[in-house]
């Protein structure tokens, strides 16, 4: 199965392609780890790449592509993958059906209202550096080691609005998934089982609803 994911920031996507990827034994590909792996690696297109981000630059569309391309083509993609993160736009898209088809494109949706109150919710521990949650803190300090929380920048309800609206899912590209017949799309659910459950429901019967 050839997937590919998409959907805005805080809806969830990500666990849900670390759960499909386990229970499907498919790889679960972002572009940023494949940024990392070649980077880490050191190779050729990876030391390209850190020449942007370490400029604090974009990197070029065309080398993204070439990652991408290069990734998919490995052996442990034969059985099919989890694209998730790319394409991003329209553009990616018509290179990507030049390099593989597509079995489904899920979207993973949730409103803008339930976005901001899923990560606004979140807080950072002081002391032992991990994320938790009004829902988890314990006498407002982390369950974990009882350090004192504070909100990241980018949790701040202002901010991620603002992220939201960069990282929002294009209609075109929509338009385009559609149009081949692979869109499907779920609402996320309160939790992550619940989610799931409706994934593996579209994952299962193929991209029928398309639409
Ligand atoms: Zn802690």
């Amino acid at each position: 199965m050839r997937l590919i994911l998409l959907g805005p920031v805080g809806s969830g996507k990500g666990t849900q392609a670390g759960l499909i990827s386990a229970r499907f034994g498919l790889p679960h590909i972002s572009t940023g780890e494949i940024f990392r792996t070649n980077i880490k690696n050191n190779t050729e297109l990876g030391k390209i790449a850190k020449s942007y981000i370490d400029n604090g630059e974009l990197v070029p569309e065309e080398l993204t592509n070439k990652l991408v391309a290069d990734r998919l083509a490995q052996d442990d993609c034969k059985n099919g993958f989890i694209l998730d993160g790319y394409p991003r736009n329209l553009s990616q898209a018509k290179f990507l059906e030049t390099i593989t088809d597509v079995d489904i494109a899920l979207m993973i949706d949730l409103s803008e209202e339930k976005i901001i109150a899923r990560l606004s919710s979140r807080r950072m521990c002081s002391k032992c550096s991990q994320p938790t949650s009004l829902d988890w803190m314990v006498d407002g300090k982390c369950e974990k080691c009882g350090g004192e929380v504070y909100i990241r920048d980018d949790d701040k309800p202002e901010v991620i609005k603002v992220r939201l609206q960069k990282q929002a899912v294009s209609q075109e590209l929509i338009e385009f998934f559609k149009q081949k017949g692979v869109f499907n799309k779920i609402d996320a659910a309160d939790d992550v089982e619940s989610t799931y459950a409706l994934v593996k429901n579209v994952l299962d019967n193929g991209a029928k609803n398309n639409d």
